[in-house]
């Protein structure tokens, strides 16, 4: 009896100075689900596995240990710039963190291990290949080390999307130090995946495993029809994102070309990113992705690993990514800070042909292939779904589904489904009469009743079905032939010519036998979630106050020479204007105000806050 009593004191006198720390140096005044339960598990000295989502906070679940123990924390970590902004921003907390690198002088090297040996660091991030080099495994074998995470931990499985040849030799680290705990974070894992970082890892029988659900509240998902897609984007970017972070998503470099000329003479701040320019031109639209408040980058998907900024408004995407997994990455970049943000994403048939003539063209195997064509149907049914986006994806990502979300476009303006059988039927049956040997373009123009040079020649005019679809616009047998493609009904026969024919699944709608259901196109559609992304101002309503402390911040970061987010994030600062402190003790309950950043900041910015109140 008393022994239960003295460890449940125990455990909260633990719990009470993990508590104190996450205040004392990280600003927040409590855990996140799941973040705790990792903490504890460490702190006890059990090898765990996290898997959060993007924003979730996995970073303080190996810091926050690293601090409370005694000796050393390695931290792995693939990305030599996010080591870097990792570093300065534990730095801006008052927290002793260095990394060793190929980056470094041997000079440098010099001096950062002798302040290890002098215990005078907490924290040492290093790559995947460098803690593996016999020289650093003797350095770190020497020290006392009290802590290896592994972040980014999907790369050693090569069921993960990302598996990295360097990542496989990380469980010999388990060999050289059996007794540290081994911290294990991503956040893509499905349950095959996570299996495997364990095995992969070497953790031990009494490990854990803790997986938070992949949702992402704070992120309105929006899936519109193509119509004028730089028209839409404007007017999206406009109503819901003005002066805001943004990242748009485009397939080839040469749209990442075009769509930045296209948005700078619409008055946007946009820079290209693509892997064909010069490192010079990359490192400077990084560096303004970094350090400016109000900033679009415009890329294929080359830009985006290593992303720490927090405060990315939106993601867009001009061209349908080729999985959900890629989706869900991609978009998971915006609002990492919690606050309201959007994925965006505009879509049209000549999509789906283009990423099935893609992959249909390239030399890969056959389970390879089919793999991915199954992939790119299940974006294709997130795209073309009648219900909840969020429900979908979660679903994807086997989370039991819950109720609709609230927050998608589906939600937010619930879509009309039509009834398509008809009409349907009416395109099936051109497919059919046309010879099955022509692509979506010809097919509509035979079907609305064109009498150009084309169809004449080969009497098409002549045919039945010349002429029975002139009622509805080229954009609505687009949708259709889009609908019938993702579920089977009609295939591409030809990839060069992208030649639409029957499949055996076609006769079941000739027939009538199944029920076929169209989403009904709306007004306005880029426009959409309004409604929620004003909501982070109007809470308290001191978008002036706010504006003014943003341009301060920028000011202390030029400075300073760090990007604004290690300064303050774009949630502390509303939370400042909510809050309205009026000394420094009350700066110190503003979310992300620790000691450290409370002593160097709380001055400037009381005076703008008083000012204000
Ligand atoms: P991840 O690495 O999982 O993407 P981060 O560690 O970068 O996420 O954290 C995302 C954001 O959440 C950061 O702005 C961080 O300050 C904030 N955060 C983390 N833990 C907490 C907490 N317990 N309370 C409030 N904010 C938190
Ligand atoms: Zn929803």
């Amino acid at each position: 009896m008393n022994i239960i009593k003295s460890d449940i004191v125990i455990h909260n006198l633990k719990a009470e100075k993990l508590k104190n720390i996450l205040k004392e140096k990280f600003g927040h005044s409590d855990f996140r689900l799941h973040q705790k339960m990792i903490i504890e598990s460490v702190i006890e000295g059990r090898d765990v596995l996290g898997v959060m989502p993007t924003g979730g906070g996995k970073s303080v679940c190996y810091q926050l240990p690293a601090l409370y123990f005694e000796g050393i924390s390695i931290i792995i970590s693939p990305l030599i710039s996010l080591m870097r902004d990792q570093v300065t921003q534990l730095s801006e907390n008052g927290i002793p963190a260095c990394y060793l690198n190929s980056e470094l002088s041997w000079n440098e090297k010099e001096i950062i291990e002798e302040k290890i040996c002098d215990g005078e660091v907490k924290i040492v991030y290093v790559s995947p290949e460098g803690v593996l080099s016999n020289y650093l495994l003797d350095f770190f074998k020497g020290l006392n080390i009290s802590l290896i995470a592994i972040d980014e931990a999907h790369c050693v499985s090569q069921w993960g999307h990302e598996f990295r040849k360097d990542y496989i030799r990380l469980g010999e680290l388990k060999d050289y130090f059996p007794d540290v705990p081994f911290l294990a974070l991503t956040a893509t894992a499905d349950s095959r995946t996570r299996n495997d970082i364990v095995t992969q890892l070497k953790f031990k029988s009494d490990h854990e495993k803790f997986v938070s659900s992949f949702d992402r509240s704070n992120i309105t998902y929006t899936i519109t029809d193509r119509v004028n897609e730089l028209k839409q984007l404007d007017e999206f970017i406009k109503a819901n994102h003005s002066g805001q972070t943004g990242i748009v998503y485009c397939l080839s470099r040469k749209k990442v070309e075009k769509i930045t000329k296209d948005l700078q003479k619409l008055g946007h701040n946009a820079h290209a990113y693509h892997a064909g320019l010069s490192s010079s031109v990359k490192a400077k639209a990084q560096d303004l992705f970094n350090t400016e408040e109000c900033v679009i980058i415009v890329a294929t998907i080359a830009f985006g690993m290593g992303i720490n900024r927090p405060d990315v408004r939106f993601v867009a995407h001009l061209d349908l990514p080729k999985s959900i997994e890629s989706y869900y990455q991609e978009t998971g970049r915006a609002g990492r800070d919690g606050i309201e943000s959007s994925a965006w994403m505009i879509y049209g048939f000549q999509d789906v042909i283009k990423l099935s003539q893609m992959l249909e063209m390239t030399e890969a195997s056959e389970t390879y292939k089919k793999s991915a064509r199954s992939k790119l149907d299940s974006m294709l049914t997130l795209c073309e779904t009648t219900n909840c986006r969020r429900n979908y994806l979660l679903s994807y990502f086997e989370e039991e589904a819950q109720q609709a979300c609230g927050n998608c476009d589906v939600c937010l303006y619930p879509v009309d489904k039509v009834d398509a059988l008809e009409n349907a039927q009416k395109i099936l049956s051109c497919i059919y009469r046309t010879g099955q040997i022509f692509g979506a373009n010809y097919l509509i123009e035979v079907l609305r009743g064109s009498k150009n040079s084309k169809v004449l020649e080969r009497r098409h005019d002549q045919l039945s079905v010349h002429g029975i679809g002139s009622d509805k616009p080229k954009t609505y047998w687009n949708r259709l032939l889009r609908q019938l493609l993702s579920s089977g009904y009609i295939a591409i026969k030809n990839w060069e010519y992208r030649n639409l024919c029957l499949t055996a699944k076609s006769s079941e709608i000739l027939k009538g036998e199944k029920n076929l259901y169209i989403r009904n196109k709306k007004d306005n559609d880029s426009n959409k979630n309004k409604k929620r992304n004003k909501l982070a101002e109007v809470n308290h309503g001191r978008g002036d106050l706010f504006e003014e402390l943003r341009s301060l911040r920028k000011s202390l970061s030029s400075d300073k020479g760090v990007p604004p987010y290690i300064i303050f994030s774009d949630k502390s600062l509303h939370d400042m204007c909510q809050l309205l402190p009026r000394d420094k003790s009350e700066f110190l309950m503003v979310n992300g105000v620790g000691q450290r950043k409370c002593e160097q900041y709380s001055k400037d910015f009381l005076q703008i806050i008083r000012s204000h109140s």
